[in-house]
Formats: structure tokens, C-alpha cells, sequence
């Protein structure tokens, strides 16, 4: 068994009270790890390391090539450790081993890709307004960035804010989940090895009503950026509203995903399925509500049954498995309730419905598929984080896109169709910050992410979210003797009148 430690100041180390968390391993339901259960104190610590490494030394006086060619030398460093990065995440989150390879083999490009920005933040020379003042706009780092991750996708989803961060030249406190701390301890150790000055990364690890709420109202901290649910985005934005901290949220989902009676029915069920049970239904942009036209509702279903009855359950670890184990115990319990809940409000269960026991010792749901859902049950508009897929019927594209709107969340929406008109048009009316046409589950790098409505505020991806850890600021150069009249402000009109 590993016994982990916190990383603060280019240092690890033990947490200030003594104390550890076991990691279960949610397929053989053994501890296989012990976590550092972090204090206010070790938050302390890790902010006042970031806030010095922010304003003094090497990291604060580098170039912003400098910058990029750290996080370069980072991305050829994950690329060369992706496999043990994706077994510390399958150990403590019991995902697929195949997708958490894939994940961190596709990693280093978010440290490629901003690390390729870092220099190219250009500020601006704005055109001469009045003859004596000259006026530029710089982009500034905004200081001790606190990064919040949830534990279905660790490292991806903390990547997505570490890269543009720190390219933009912001340190930074990243927060795991407490059920997956032990992949960005290791990755801390690669950010050492690829020469980051100590104090520009620190990782503190515990419950997230304890050092979460100690990092998100640290005074030091000036931006936040979260992944995770809705209760807990609620509490981090009104916390950092106290002191106008700059935040970002990417939240939950309850997506739609829309199959037209035009749409290549292999390919939809091949979708669908890709929507809600890959990854255990365990990913914000499931696509939880499955919309059917009328016409081929009976059809569609069926197959749909077929192929995800044929999923194998099994060792995450295995390349003989589809679906894993659900991530926890709390998790787990969410689950089966959502499945009596359905079944109280009349939902069909067609498919599963039911937890698998023998497998390991791991808590396996059956992928479960419920028909004759209406949009208002609850079944369909809350986030279940789960393999249970809702089945809507529609008649007309109006009705599907009131329906696929009729939610609090926006993150994602899927339209399955042959057709150019419908493919055109259909992704301008969902209300939705990312939609695919005849594919469901592709992120990028390159591809602006984040939520309408409840599912969050703020993008991550592409070049936008550089800005996002960038203060704008104008700086006015008078460039001739004479100040005008102090008690009147200098607007171009005051100053041709007195002219
Ligand atoms: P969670 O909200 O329970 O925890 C997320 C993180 O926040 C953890 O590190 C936790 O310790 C911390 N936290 C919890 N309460 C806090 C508080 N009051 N102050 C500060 N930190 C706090 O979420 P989870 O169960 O780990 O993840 C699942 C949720 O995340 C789902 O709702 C899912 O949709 C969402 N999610 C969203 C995205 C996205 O990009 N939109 C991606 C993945 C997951």
C-alpha cells in the first residue's frame, strides 16, 4: 500500500495534523492507497507558496517562451509516464483502463498547445485618440489560481485548467477530488522533473468542505476554476463572490441526445450507447436523455437493447470489459435510487435496472435503459452520474428541441441525422456550450468547453480560455508637458475646448 504526501512548495509533504484517508479501489473493494487528509494549515502553506513563486524569483521573471517551453518539456514527460498516470486513476476511480490510457495519451497536448500560446498573448497600441496621450492594453497574469477537480476524469479535467494557467503565467493550488489524489501527486513529481521553479504547482489533497473551503476563501486566491456538481459549484461561487474572485464552473448535465427518423440507426445506437454507458454513465456530458422520433421509436429501441445487453461487465483493468464499476459507495446508492425513482414515476424499464454482484468486489449497476420517460419526471431532469439512459418520445423538430431545452442544465447535446438542413440548423437552436452532429463524447484541446445555464459559467479549451486567466489592463502615456485643468476629467472634448 502507497502512503501519499502533499506537494507544497516544490516539496512533499506530510499533512500538518498527521492524519490520511484510505483510496479504495472500487473494483477489488480494497484500500490500496492512503491519502494525506490536508488542514486549512497545509492550505496555508501551499497559497502563501504560490502567491511568493506569483511575485519573486524565477517563475515571476521568466518570458513567456520560457513558460512555453516548461509546459512542452512537461507534455513529452506525461507522454512518457501516460501509462503509470492512467493506472493510478483506474486504481482510484475504476474506469476503464483503455480510456484512462487514452486520456493520458492524449494529454500532452493541452501542455503542447498552451505551452504553444504562452507567447502569443499579444497585447495592443490602440489607435491615437487625442495627440498628446498614448494608450496600450497589456495582459497580466492574475496571481494564485485554486484548481477543483472532481474525480471521474482527474487529470484531464485539471490539466484543462493547469495548461492555460500557467502559460499565462498564474501559479497554482490544485485541489483533487478525495476519491482520486493520487495521479496529480504524481504528475506534481513531473512538473519538478520538467523544472518548475517550487512554489508555481502545489497539490493539497482532502475533503472538499475542509481545504476546499479553507482554498476558495484563502485571501491570496484570486481565481478559481472548478469542475464538479451543482451543490458544490453553488457553495464555491457564492464563497468566492465575498471577494469578486474571479471563477470558472463546469458543472453537471442532463444532455439530450436526439435520434431523427433520417438518422443511420447503427450509428445512433452506436451513440447513444457512447452517450450514457461508457465510463459507467460517470462523465458530465452523458447523454442521459435519449430523444426518439416517434416513427422509429420501436425499432430503434430494440436494437438499442440488443447492443447494450451485450456490454461486459468486469476488471476495469481488462481489455475484455465495456462498463466498470461504479466509482463509490455514495455514488452507487445515488444510482439505485434513481432506479426506484423511475420505476415510482411509471418509467418502462426495458433494460437492467438492477446491480451485478460476484464481479470482483466491485458495485456494478447493468447498463439500464427506461422507455415511456416523460421530460418533466425527475428521472429526466436530474443528474443521475450513472449508466441509466431515459427514453423520450418526439414527433416534430420543434418538439424536439423543446424538449431537448426543457432542463435547467446546457453542457451537451448529440443530434443523430442524414440530413444538411437539419444538421445546419439544429445545433443554433439547442441551448448548449457544445453539440455533435453524428458523433457524441469528442472533446479537443482546440474546442472551447463549458455549460449554458446550470451546467456552469466560463470555457475551458482553445484559445479563449487563456484570456480567462488574464487581466486586461490600459496603461495612458502622456507624452507632452502641461497637465490641463485638474478639476475637470480629460476627456478629448475638455481637452480641445481649453485648447
Ligand atoms: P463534487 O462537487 O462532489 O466535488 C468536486 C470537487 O469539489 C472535489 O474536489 C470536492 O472535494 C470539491 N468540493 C466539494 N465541495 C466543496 C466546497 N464546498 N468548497 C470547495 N470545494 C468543494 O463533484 P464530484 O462528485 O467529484 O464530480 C461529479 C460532478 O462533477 C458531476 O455533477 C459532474 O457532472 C461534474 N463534472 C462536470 C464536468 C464539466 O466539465 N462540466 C466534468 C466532470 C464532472
Amino acid at each position: 500500500m502507497e502512503t501519499l504526501a502533499l506537494y507544497v512548495d516544490g516539496q512533499s509533504t506530510p499533512p500538518a495534523g498527521g492524519d490520511y484517508f484510505d483510496s479504495i479501489d472500487p473494483y477489488t473493494g480494497l484500500v490500496w492507497s492512503r491519502v494525506p487528509r490536508g488542514t486549512a494549515h497545509d492550505v496555508d502553506q501551499a497559497v502563501r507558496a504560490a502567491h511568493r513563486a506569483f511575485t519573486t524569483g524565477a517563475w515571476a521573471e521568466m518570458t513567456p517562451t520560457q513558460r512555453g517551453r516548461l509546459l512542452y518539456r512537461l507534455g513529452d514527460l506525461v507522454a512518457a509516464n501516460a501509462e503509470r498516470l492512467g493506472e493510478l486513476e483506474v486504481r482510484d476511480n475504476g474506469k476503464l483502463l483503455a480510456e484512462m490510457l487514452g486520456q493520458m495519451r492524449y494529454l500532452p497536448e493541452w501542455f503542447y498547445y498552451y505551452g504553444g500560446l504562452a507567447d502569443k498573448v499579444e497585447g495592443a497600441v490602440t489607435p491615437p485618440e487625442r495627440p498628446e496621450m498614448m494608450h496600450y492594453i497589456r495582459y497580466e497574469p492574475i496571481g494564485v489560481v485554486a484548481a477543483i477537480s472532481p474525480w471521474n476524469s482527474p487529470l484531464v479535467l485539471t490539466v484543462w485548467k493547469l495548461a492555460p494557467a500557467l502559460a499565462a503565467g498564474n501559479t497554482v493550488v490544485v485541489k483533487p477530488s478525495e476519491y482520486s489524489s493520487a495521479s496529480m501527486l504524481y504528475l506534481a513529481e513531473l512538473f519538478e522533473q520538467a523544472g518548475f521553479p517550487a512554489g508555481v504547482i502545489n497539490v493539497v489533497t482532502g475533503m472538499g468542505n475542509e481545504i476546499g473551503e479553507a482554498l476558495v476563501n484563502h485571501p491570496l486566491v484570486e481565481r478559481i476554476a472548478f469542475t464538479g456538481g451543482e451543490g458544490g459549484g453553488r457553495a464555491v461561487y457564492q464563497a468566492a463572490a465575498k471577494s469578486f474572485k474571479r471563477i470558472s464552473l463546469e458543472l453537471g448535465g442532463k444532455s439530450p441526445n436526439i435520434v431523427f427518423d433520417d438518422a443511420d440507426l447503427d450509428d445512433a445506437v452506436k451513440g447513444a450507447v457512447a452517450g450514457i454507458f461508457a465510463a459507467a454513465g460517470q462523465t458530465c456530458m452523458a447523454g442521459s436523455r435519449l430523444l426518439v422520433h416517434d416513427s422509429i421509436h420501436d425499432a430503434f429501441v430494440e436494437k438499442l437493447v440488443a447492443f447494450a445487453g451485450s456490454a461486459r461487465l468486469g476488471d476495469p483493468m481488462s481489455d475484455d470489459t465495456d462498463v466498470g464499476p461504479i466509482a463509490t459507495r455514495p455514488q452507487f446508492e445515488k444510482v439505485l435510487a434513481y432506479i426506484d425513482i423511475a420505476k415510482g414515476e411509471g418509467a418502462k424499464c426495458v433494460l437492467g435496472g438492477e446491480r451485478v454482484e460476484g464481479l470482483g468486489n466491485g458495485l456494478f449497476v447493468k447498463p439500464t435503459i427506461f422507455t415511456e420517460v416523460k421530460n418533466s419526471m425527475r428521472i429526466a431532469q436530474e443528474e443521475v452520474f450513472g449508466p441509466i439512459l431515459s427514453v423520450i418520445r418526439f414527433k416534430t423538430d420543434e418538439e424536439a428541441i423543446q424538449i431537448a431545452n426543457d432542463t435547467l442544465y446546457g453542457l451537451a447535446a448529440g443530434i443523430w441525422t442524414q440530413s444538411l438542413e437539419r444538421a445546419i440548423n439544429m445545433p443554433a437552436k439547442l441551448r448548449a456550450g457544445t453539440v455533435w452532429v453524428n458523433a457524441y463524447r469528442v472533446v479537443s484541446y482546440l474546442a472551447p468547453f463549458g455549460g449554458f445555464k446550470n451546467s456552469g459559467i466560463g470555457r475551458e479549451n482553445g484559445k479563449e480560455a487563456i484570456r480567462e486567466y488574464l487581466e486586461a489592463k490600459s496603461v495612458f502615456i502622456n507624452t507632452k508637458r502641461g497637465v490641463p485643468s485638474p478639476f475637470v476629467m480629460r476627456l478629448p472634448s475638455v481637452v480641445n475646448t481649453e485648447g
